[in-house]
């Protein structure tokens, strides 16, 4: 197709782009809100998309919260109101593949958040892992007599806060155990969490590295670029990718899942990337970095407003 070409959208080009779209997949952090505080004009926008009949869709990497606590925050926040169904986070998402991939009654041991645990609860697969692990025993020789559970045919990997090497080693036991039986996914691969200031603390990424390495496999992505996470929204919505638009802050995730799955992508400056890198790609005529060019970038979505009637 033709280039893309990085360029900012005002005006009218903002109009006939909005007009053209039904759908819009937003990421959360970066997009909407830093942390707990709103993107200024963010909510107003996207009243103003929802006022105008426009499908607003929910697409997060993090695996940390539940759908239900998403509706939630985006309500507190004053966004427009969403329902379970618009939201499609790395928990959900990973939960719906587990469900498709695994037999009934196939346990998971899962290496997150309680969140996850509780989307896997809501789609009916046993698991266990979440919280703090003590050491299975006084020396590591001793932690390969720890007992697994015989129900596990998955290792499930997002954002633990209490990833230890004591899991790194029950992980790696059941997956030694169940072979290529064992399913191994993580929930996304992001490096860094992005805190204000400039500061970032390690992602989900580095303990699905951890994981990978230790088992020698790689694991099946559920999060961004992978592009499943858009087929959770296609198997939910009637959605068209000629009218659909990807809202996002992070050019390796957001920008090249949307673009993978030809749809429109706009980046949003308001997160953790800068134009100069977005035009270092598109400027360094290499193929392989085509991918993380979005073909339009605002400040801000509050930008959009002027383009809204507003
Ligand atoms: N993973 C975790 C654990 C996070 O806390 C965040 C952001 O807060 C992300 C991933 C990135 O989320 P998003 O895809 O909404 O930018
Ligand atoms: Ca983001």
């Amino acid at each position: 197709g033709c280039p893309r070409l990085c360029r900012r959208l005002e005006g009218e080009t903002a109009r006939a782009v909005l007009a053209n779209a039904d759908t819009l997949l937003f990421d959360c952090d970066g997009v909407l809100w830093r942390g707990e505080a709103a993107v200024s004009g963010a909510a107003a926008a996207l009243g103003k998309l929802a006022a105008a009949g426009k499908r607003l869709c929910y697409v997060t990497n993090n695996s940390g919260r539940t759908r239900a606590a998403y509706t939630e925050k985006l309500r507190r926040l004053g966004f427009p109101p969403a329902e379970l169904r618009h939201i499609f986070s790395s928990a959900f998402c990973a939960a719906r593949y587990l469900r498709q991939a695994l037999p009934p009654g196939a346990a998971a041991y899962v290496l997150g958040s309680p969140a996850l645990a509780a989307e896997l609860e809501a789609v009916g697969i046993p698991h266990l892992g979440p919280g703090p692990a003590a050491l299975p025993g006084p020396a590591p020789a001793d932690w390969v007599q720890a007992p697994l559970d015989p129900a596990v045919r998955a290792v499930l990997v997002g954002f633990d806060e209490h990833f230890s090497y004591a899991k790194l080693c029950q992980a790696l036991r059941y997956l030694l155990r169940g072979g290529p039986d064992c399913l191994l996914v993580g929930t996304n691969r992001d490096h860094r969490l992005p805190l204000e200031g400039g500061a970032g603390i390690p992602g989900t990424g580095c303990l699905v590295k951890a994981v990978e390495t230790a088992a020698q496999r790689e694991a099946f992505i559920v999060g961004k670029p992978n592009r499943f996470m858009f087929d959770c929204v296609a198997g939910e919505f009637r959605v068209d990718p000629a009218r659909t638009i990807m809202v996002g802050d992070r050019l390796d995730t957001d920008i090249l899942m949307g673009n993978d799955c030809g749809l429109t992508t706009l980046l949003t400056l308001t997160g953790v990337t800068t134009l100069d890198e977005a035009r270092g790609h598109r400027d360094s005529g290499c193929p392989a970095r085509h991918g993380l060019v979005p073909d339009y970038y605002v400040d801000s979505i509050a930008d959009l407003l002027p383009a809204l009637g507003e």
